[in-house]
């Protein structure tokens, strides 16, 4: 079984002692524990000395995962260097440690691997499983698949030693399955190798080659030679078993000769005894007895007991088919005596090893017991990944709610700015309304207000008409019939002149400037006037001579020049004395309005054209007024883009000037 076993883990180890350097991605760890199944090795007992010093050197700086490395590297050292199992143990035990209190759980992983190669080296396989199992849960939170088929590979070779067909073929087609994920030709030759191998253990020799024949083809794919190598051997040994000796030989005959590139003294060896046992069984003793004694050399060179053995075998019974007897009689003797060598040195291996196995076996409580505490741990993350999970969900929640609140504070804050604006509009609206109200009250106030004045000159025409009919002639009845009708006519005018100027309240009004002679428009309020003066015996002058042409609305202004007029005439008494004049100021024509009435202090003057002040007193002859006339007289200067003011002294008479732009103006 030992050997078998050795056999077995040689073939798989060979396999992956190939050039790594095609694979980019490969984890370091598991570059790492391939490195120590290679075949060529350097000096155990130096490579040792040096994992001391550097093990001293971890644990002086307190290193820990460094002193994990180091340890876990003396234990591959003893593992498959100095064989010295109970020693790999220890230490892979004291790098578990290590790597369990650290939570390195990728190292950790090896470290399993590396303590189940020591179980199913002192052939307790189920321990050796149990390791790899403990690999495997750990490796799939990782989520490393090659290291996880590579896993795979040695369990299958576990269970295959165990006889567990069936559990190693799965765990081969697992590792089979992940092919495409791994992309790595070796690693799933290896798992064909290994199934191919099973294959002919239960007799399936046709399926056997074929599984041999992909394993090869992905071998040469990757320019494997070791791999190359082997699969022709097998292949070599299957024809033979299906007793197709020439193909038997052919391969055999390949697989040497790689062999002999590789400079494999051991599988040069293997190859010479195989060809030799062929020759052997097809009865060729001399060609037998050639390739068994190069068998022999190689064999011997490289110390490979069992080699040699059976090149002693096969060459003793060639001698004797041959009829050299003493020959015959000489291997067999060297052959009884090297079995015999080597049965007690198994013996004694395995005496060493039921040793080591206790002692290995007593440490195995400790795995257990960093097992409990791996288990515990995990269970510990779980219920903080719980937690976290929680967390996660309450922040989540938390955001939701926030954005949620943030979203309605958005709209409530969008809906605000519309009512905002709304309100802004409305209180606009309410401005403008209050303006309008108020223009409206002012409107009604001046209409009341002007048309008091002509109804007043219309009341003293019809006054007069009707006292004084029996003393008037013909011709004074139709000349008072002739200025009834110009009042009339004036009255309507200035009704029109009013709704005008209340559309120019509202905005309706254009004030469209024209070319006029304000001369004339002085004249015509005289005229209309004179009447008015007259009862109060007041004389209307007008120092204006030839035309002043001007650039202004004129309706308007004939409303300013009557309202002026008038005043005058209201707050002058009797015998009293009106004049217009006109002067040209600054590119502007000026016209001013005097008498020699009752005059204003400054206190009354401040308080003119001003709507909020409006200031009013009787006439002199007991007139009522409103105190609108100058607001409306300011407002319509304006307009034309003029200006207008007042000279008082009380008792002595007023001045009330205005402004025109005059003909040219724009
Ligand atoms: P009303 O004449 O209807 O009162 P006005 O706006 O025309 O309104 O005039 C306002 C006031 O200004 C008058 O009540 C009066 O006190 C004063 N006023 C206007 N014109 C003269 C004037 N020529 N002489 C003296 N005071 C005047």
């Amino acid at each position: 079984m030992y050997q078998g076993l050795k056999f077995f883990l040689g073939v798989y180890v060979l396999l992956l002692t190939v050039p790594l350097a095609a694979q980019p991605a490969k984890d370091p760890d598991l570059v790492w524990y391939e490195s120590f199944f290679q075949g060529k090795k350097a000096p155990v007992d130096k490579a040792l000395a040096k994992q001391q010093a550097a093990l001293k050197n971890a644990v002086s700086k307190n290193d820990k995962a460094a002193e994990a490395a180091v340890l876990k590297e003396i234990g591959m050292l003893h593992l498959t260097g100095t064989e010295n199992r109970e020693q790999a143990m220890d230490y892979f035990i004291r790098a578990l440690a290590i790597e369990d209190s650290l939570a390195l759980n990728s190292k950790q992983v090896f470290t399993y691997m590396a303590i189940a190669r020591v179980f199913s080296d002192i052939g307790d396989y189920n321990k050796s499983e149990e390791s790899l199992e403990n690999a495997l849960v750990i490796n799939r939170t990782l989520r490393n698949t090659l290291v996880h088929v590579t896993i795979l590979n040695q369990l299958g070779q576990v269970r295959a030693v165990q006889g567990e067909r069936e559990a190693a073929l799965r765990n081969y087609e697992e590792v089979l399955a992940f092919k495409d994920e791994i992309n790595d030709p070796r690693t799933e030759a290896a798992a064909l190798f290994n199934i191919a191998h099973l294959q002919t253990q239960e007799g399936n020799y046709d399926e056997a080659l074929a599984t041999h024949k992909r394993a090869l083809a992905l071998s040469r794919s990757v320019r494997d030679k070791a791999g190359e190598a082997l699969s022709l051997n097998d292949i070599g040994e299957l024809y033979r078993l299906m007793k197709n000796n020439d193909k038997a030989l052919a391969n055999h005959v390949a697989s040497l000769e790689v062999r002999q590139a590789l400079k494999d003294r051991k599988g040069i060896a293997d190859s010479y005894n195989n060809i030799g046992a062929l020759y052997y069984q097809q009865k060729n003793y001399a060609r037998a007895v050639a390739n068994l004694q190069l068998a022999l050399d190689a064999a011997r060179e490289v110390q490979d007991q069992s080699q040699t053995l059976k090149s002693y075998e096969y060459l003793s019974a060639s001698f004797k088919e041959l009829g050299d007897y003493k020959k015959a009689w000489e291997f067999k003797d060297q052959q009884q005596l090297l079995q015999e060598f080597m049965n007690n040195d198994k013996n004694e291996h395995q005496l060493l090893e039921t040793q080591n196995r206790y002692e290995i076996e007593k440490k195995e409580s400790q795995i257990g017991h960093l097992q409990t505490l791996r288990l515990q741990r995990e269970k510990e993350l779980r219920t903080q990944k719980k937690l976290q999970n929680f967390l996660f969900l309450l922040v989540g929640l938390t955001v939701v709610v926030a954005a949620l609140v943030l979203y309605l504070y958005l709209v409530k804050r969008r809906s605000n700015k519309i009512l905002e604006a709304a309100h802004a509009t409305v209180n606009e609206q309410n401005l403008k309304l209050q303006e309008l109200n108020a223009t409206k009250d002012k409107f009604f106030s001046i209409i009341s207000h002007d048309l008091k004045g002509p109804l007043n000159s219309l009341t003293s025409f019809s006054g007069l008409l009707l006292h004084h009919t029996d003393s008037l002639s013909k011709e004074e009845i139709q000349m008072l019939a002739k200025d009834l009708d110009k009042s009339v006519k004036n009255l309507f005018a200035l009704l029109e002149n009013l709704l005008e100027w209340s559309r120019s309240q509202t905005g309706n009004i254009e004030f469209k400037p024209e070319v006029f002679d304000l001369n004339a428009v002085v004249e015509e309020n005289r005229a209309l006037l004179k009447a008015q003066a007259q009862q109060k015996k007041i004389t209307l002058n007008n120092a204006g001579e030839g035309a002043w042409m001007v650039r202004a609305h004129k309706n308007s202004i004939n409303t300013v020049v009557r309202n002026l007029i008038s005043n005058a005439i209201k707050f002058t008494g009797e015998g009293g004395q009106i004049t217009t004049r006109l002067r040209r100021q600054n590119g502007r024509v000026i016209i001013a309005i005097a008498d020699n009435g009752v005059g204003m202090s400054p206190e009354v003057m401040k308080k003119l054209f001003r709507i909020e002040a409006k200031h009013s007193t009787k006439g002199t002859a007991d007139e009522k007024g409103t105190g609108l006339g100058l607001i409306l007289c300011r407002e319509f200067v304006e307009k034309n883009g003029g200006q207008i003011w007042v000279e008082s002294e009380e008792g002595r008479g007023s001045v009330f000037s205005f402004s025109v732009p005059p003909e040219g103006a724009f």
